[in-house]
């Protein structure tokens, strides 16, 4: 037993009174042993420290020492797998804002308490808890050494999945991005967010990108034996566009694999780029000399401007998913993705959507004229072997459901 299947609470607040007043309504519940903490920086210590980390935390935004919403980006950073529940005295529009930002980092939100509160609120929110999937909970425990991750990439215990980009007006198969796996000996398949950041941190992630660079690359000349010409995209570091030779090195190897540059797509996350922005103009600028195809990824959870984005000769725009599923029903995603819609189209990028999770999703993009469409409605990443069975049954889905319209 893990104890991910219990839930174990944490209540962040500068309020002394409402710390009691928290504690008292979980007791009164049933709920024993919850953490108090009385700010966020003292929340972020435990975290840090404590043997057993929560898998629900009551959250105020405005405290002195670390406001709330600085907390969740360095909750996201510690890649933290549970809930939040955010209770403030802040207005319905700002509560609603923040409920978004949990929604982009990928943190689970149970909804919000607009204080003062009743006990039944508190409990129907408590009541929508639910324990971490198994993907979750293997997110929560893995803690990989420098050595495992080297093994892994020296063993080639690492594969490329592929996850198909289609063509929202025509439905037609565009290309794939390369999503790195690791089938680890005895966990199974391990996900990126698991060994990126490690490889990362002990100069491993240059030997990770040639390896991913050179599988996609051998198997786009593979699919174009068997008659399919694809796009292929790789996700590079920062680190990697630090390397002033990364350009050369790639250039090397799409010739040695007889992929000419045009169909090769390097995506790089808008976040970090923009911690970073003059190193990595250099190498960019050269790869786009080169003819490599340049994306901004995540767009939406960095904080890019207008100018910025134009002075980077980016060939495609990939919108947060954190922005695309549910669009089209919440105004605030909506405002997020046309704006960043509007945007690639002002500086002539192509425009991808990621996360299209259901049928609402696809039509919202078809409805908005958006480029391109990625996400777990038109395919999951997959193992090359299965892309062209996929194919064949999505060719029969688009008829069969009339995803182009009637
Ligand atoms: P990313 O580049 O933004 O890739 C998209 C991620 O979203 C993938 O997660 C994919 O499985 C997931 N995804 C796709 N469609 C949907 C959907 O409809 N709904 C939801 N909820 N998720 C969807 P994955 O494969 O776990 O990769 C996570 C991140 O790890 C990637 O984000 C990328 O930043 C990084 N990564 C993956 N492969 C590599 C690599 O070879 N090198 C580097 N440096 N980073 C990589
Ligand atoms: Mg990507
Ligand atoms: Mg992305």
């Amino acid at each position: 037993m893990t104890g991910q299947d219990t839930i174990r609470l944490m209540a962040v607040d500068d309020e002394p009174f409402m710390l009691r007043l928290l504690a008292r309504m979980l007791e009164q519940m049933g709920h024993v042993g919850v953490v108090l903490c009385a700010g966020a920086q003292q929340a972020l210590q435990h975290l840090d420290q404590a043997p057993q980390t929560p898998n629900l935390i009551l959250l105020d935004l405005n405290m002195p020492d670390l406001d709330g919403i600085e907390f969740l980006r360095r909750l996201a950073e510690r890649r933290y797998s549970g809930a939040v529940i955010v209770v403030s005295a802040e207005d319905e529009h700002i509560l609603r804002s923040v409920d978004t930002l949990l929604q982009t980092h990928r943190i689970t939100s149970l909804g919000h308490l607009h204080k003062p509160f009743r006990q039944d609120a508190l409990s129907a929110a408590l009541g929508r808890w639910r324990p971490a999937t198994p993907r979750e909970a293997r997110v929560a425990r893995a803690n990989y050494s420098a050595d495992e991750v080297r093994t892994a990439i020296v063993d080639g215990q690492l594969l490329n999945y592929y996850q198909p980009k289609v063509s929202v007006a025509t439905g037609e198969l565009v290309g794939v991005e390369a999503l790195v796996r690791w089938r680890h000996p005895v966990a199974g398949i391990v996900f990126p967010d698991q060994f990126i950041g490690i490889a990362e941190s002990h100069d491993l992630i240059g030997h990770l990108t040639r390896n991913v660079l050179s599988g996609a690359l051998a198997q786009r000349q593979a699919w174009l034996d068997e008659g399919l010409a694809l796009q292929v995209a790789v996700n590079v570091s920062m680190q990697n566009l630090e390397s002033l030779g990364f350009p050369d090195l790639l250039a090397g190897q799409a010739a040695a694999a007889s992929v000419s540059p045009e169909h090769i797509v390097v995506e790089v996350t808008e976040s970090r780029l923009m911690d970073n922005l003059t190193v990595a103009l250099d190498v960019l600028n050269r790869l786009r000399l080169k003819r490599f195809r340049l994306s901004i990824d995540d767009f939406g959870t960095g904080h890019s401007t207008f100018a910025k984005l134009a002075d980077i000769p980016f060939d495609e725009l990939k919108v947060d998913r954190g922005f695309v599923h549910g669009a089209a029903t919440d105004p605030t995603l909506r405002a997020i993705y046309s704006a960043s819609l509007a945007l690639g189209r002002a500086l002539k990028m192509e425009v991808v959507a990621e996360g299209v999770e259901d049928r609402a999703d696809w039509e919202y993009l078809r409805e908005t004229h958006c480029d391109l469409a990625q996400g777990y409605f038109i395919a999951k990443p997959m193992p090359a072997a299965g892309l062209p069975a996929w194919l064949v049954e999505w060719k029969d889905r688009v008829r069969r459901e009339s995803l182009l319209g009637d």
